[in-house]
């Protein structure tokens, strides 16, 4: 679009959680291979895609970007997530954490394929790593998965 830093071709749907960050755009790098990006930051990320009361406001950012040559959307949750905790959700295990987070991943594409038919929308569950983010992509009916290490 223009040579002053306004150009991407992605845009990120992610929580406001401090530990995101520092260490996303990296771990946007290694995921997705996308190294710049709009960026919109709701709590929990892909829940506030969901919800009625925030839906419209995330929408209404990602018509901006895909009206300015947006083709790819990102949406993502993350582990150890405070907007879950304060509706009162517990995990007792990280294998339940991620197949709630996976399903919420879900639902919040599905909603951004139903208003934009016409973009690619991927997504990933951000685990919190001691000094830096791991992205676990999941596809769209991805079902959750053990890991034994790093993919990329
Ligand atoms: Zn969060």
């Amino acid at each position: 679009m223009t040579q002053n830093g306004h150009s991407a071709s992605a845009i990120v749907i992610s929580c406001i959680d401090p530990r995101l960050v520092r260490n996303l755009p990296d771990a946007i790098r290694r995921a997705f291979g996308i190294e710049a990006y709009y960026s919109v930051s709701v709590k929990g990320g892909a829940k506030s895609v969901s919800e009625e009361d925030s839906q419209e406001v995330v929408l209404a950012n990602l018509r901006l970007a895909v009206d300015g040559g947006v083709h790819t959307v990102i949406v993502l949750t993350h582990a150890d997530c405070a907007a879950y905790k304060a509706e009162g959700r517990r995990f007792f295990s990280g294998e339940e954490e991620r197949a709630f987070h996976f399903g919420e991943l879900q639902a919040a594409m599905a909603v951004v394929r139903r208003r934009f038919p016409a973009v690619e929308v991927l997504s990933g569950f951000v685990l919190l790593e001691p000094v830096s983010l791991h992205i676990e992509r999941v596809g769209q009916s991805e079902t959750p998965r053990i890991l034994t290490g790093a993919q990329h």
